[in-house]
This record gives structure tokens, sequence and C-alpha cells, in this order.
């Protein structure tokens, strides 16, 4: 199938969506790399009578640092990041999670903003901005706001975005040279979306210690504190912690199961605090 009649419209500014989307009055969607709204339209899942490209907008496709933050536009590519945007604020772990999204044809046209709006469970931008405690700079007809990204992600792909609304940007933090981190998925195939996924981030000398079980039926499961998350490294092998966050399937207990005793050991594995001589 081919998606429904439409009409296209290439925005050049934030504000210029924005106002486009709410004159529509629900009828218009934001269009970044397509991956996931095109196929969604060829279903006709989604119908909208208006497509309002954003993924040209210089505002949108620019990263750099800004107040102590790594700010990534709303339409940078994931191939942006694997090819190193990020790499230093994040000391790798960005531009690792960006490289393990499905293939380099997806990655080449699907953008963080896209993949946050969308809110697959099993998306990999979704748990890192959990992981990480991101924010999203949303922009619409009564302002501007920023929602962290555990507020945002309210349920499998339901957000905290209004139709009329823009995501602009996502501030990230700049890891610290203490800041250790583990990000392990479970694919079946390479390039598809994961089935199991644990990512954890840990820095003493912050007091950070944070990690998300992603790939549920709903929001990452964000745990956050040293002593929670050393309570999870004590009972990686048991499958019943899964109890807490409604996971009751054998299989996919299991597989959790297995991502949590990999990031742990991935987080070990990794050097120890940087310190200058
Ligand atoms: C074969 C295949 C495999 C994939 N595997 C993975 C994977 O392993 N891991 C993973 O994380 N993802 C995966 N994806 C999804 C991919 O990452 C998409 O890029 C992403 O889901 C959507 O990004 P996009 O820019 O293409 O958004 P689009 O498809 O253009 O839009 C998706 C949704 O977001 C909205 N939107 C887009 N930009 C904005 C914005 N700035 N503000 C507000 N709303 C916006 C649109 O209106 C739409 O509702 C896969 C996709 C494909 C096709």
């Amino acid at each position: 199938m081919k998606a429904a009649d439409l009409q296209y419209a290439a925005c050049a500014e934030p504000a210029e969506a924005v106002g486009r989307l709410a004159a529509a009055e629900g009828m218009a969607k934001v269009c970044a790399g397509t991956q996931s709204l095109g196929p969604m339209m060829n279903l006709r899942l989604a119908q909208p009578a208006l497509l309002l490209d954003v993924s040209r907008m210089p505002a949108l496709t620019r990263a750099g640092l800004r107040d102590g933050r790594f700010v990534t536009g709303a339409a940078l590519t994931h191939a942006r990041v694997e090819d190193g945007e990020g790499a230093a604020p994040s000391r790798g772990l960005l531009p690792q999670v960006a490289a393990g999204i499905a293939y380099r044809a997806v990655r080449n046209r699907g953008t963080l903003g896209g993949s946050l709006a969308h809110a697959d469970p099993a998306a990999d931008w979704v748990s890192t901005a959990c992981l990480l405690d991101a924010g999203i700079h949303v922009l619409g007809p009564r302002g501007a706001r920023r929602v962290a990204a555990t507020d945002f992600f309210l349920a499998a792909f339901t957000t905290a975005l209004a139709d009329d609304e823009l995501i602009v940007e996502i501030d990230w933090p700049v890891l610290s040279p203490q800041a250790r981190w583990a990000y392990r998925k479970q694919c079946r195939k390479p390039g598809e979306f994961a089935e199991a996924m644990v990512a954890i981030w840990t820095d003493p000398a912050q007091a950070i210690a944070r990690l998300v079980i992603g790939a549920l039926d709903g929001a990452p499961a964000v745990v956050s504190g040293a002593a929670e998350v050393a309570a999870l490294r004590e009972r990686a092998g048991q499958t019943a912690l899964f109890d807490a966050i409604g996971l009751t399937d054998p299989y996919r207990r299991q597989l959790q199961s297995v991502m949590l005793a990999r990031a742990f050991a991935q987080l070990d594995a990794r050097p120890g605090p940087e310190t200058t001589p």
C-alpha cells in the first residue's frame, strides 16, 4: 500500500512548524527521517493531511556544548552521532548507542527527536535519554518548555508531547572523567529492535548511579541511587526482581536478567577513573 494523498511542506524555522501545526488543528504531522512515520502512513495507520518536514532546519540539526550540557538538535541523525557527535561529552556512550540502531540506511535518515516522539519502548534513544536524565525541549503555541525524559515517556508510543508541539532540542549531561557506563541489548537479529535492554551510568564523584531497563511494554524502568543499583547487582540472576516492574513473561524475564548481568560485567570491565598526574 501507499500513503493516502497529502500536502507536504518543508519548514525553515521551528516557529513556522509550530504555527502550521496549530493551524492544522490535529490534521498535520511533523516528519523528520520518516523511518517510523513512513511505514505507518503506507499502512494507513497514520493519515495526516499535511506533512511538515523539519529535517533540514538549521536550528534542529546542530549539536554542541551549552551551559555545561551537550545539546543536540531534534533532527540530528543517528548517523551523525555514530560518526562522532557527542563522543567526547558522553565518553563514547552516544556514538555506541547510535551505531547499534538498525543499519546504516536507517541511521542516515532517522533522528533523535523522531525516535523520542515516536516513543517505541524498545527504541535506543528512549532508554538512553532516561538513563542520562536528558531534557527534552519542546516548542508549542503556548511557549517553550523543558520536559525531563523520565516525565516525557508516559506509555508505549505515548509521550507528554501535544499534537501542536515540536521537539526542538535535547540536552544531555557531560560525563565526567570518573563516569562509567554500560549498554547491553539483545536483538533477535542484527538491525532489529531490542527484546531486552539494560544500561547503567555511575559516577561516584558526583553521587550518580542510574540503571535503566528498556524494551518493556511501556516506558523504561529507571532505578536511581547507589544503594538501589547495588541491590539490583546482588539480585541480577533472580528473575523474580522483575515482579516490581510488571514483567511476568518467563522468557522476557530471563532475557532481561541476562542483560542485567552482562551490563554489570561491562561496567566492571571498563577502565577505572582517569587521574590527572
Ligand atoms: C528497519 C528499521 C529498524 C529500526 N531499528 C531500530 C532500533 O534498533 N532501535 C531504535 O531505536 N530505532 C529503530 N528504528 C527506528 C528509527 O530509529 C527511526 O529513526 C525513529 O524511530 C524515528 O525517527 P525519524 O526521524 O525517522 O522520525 P519520523 O518517522 O519522521 O517520525 C516519527 C514520529 O515522530 C514525530 N516527530 C519527528 N520529529 C519530531 C519532532 N522534532 N518533534 C515532534 N515530533 C516529531 C513524527 O510526527 C512521528 O509521529 C528502526 C527503524 C526501521 C525502519
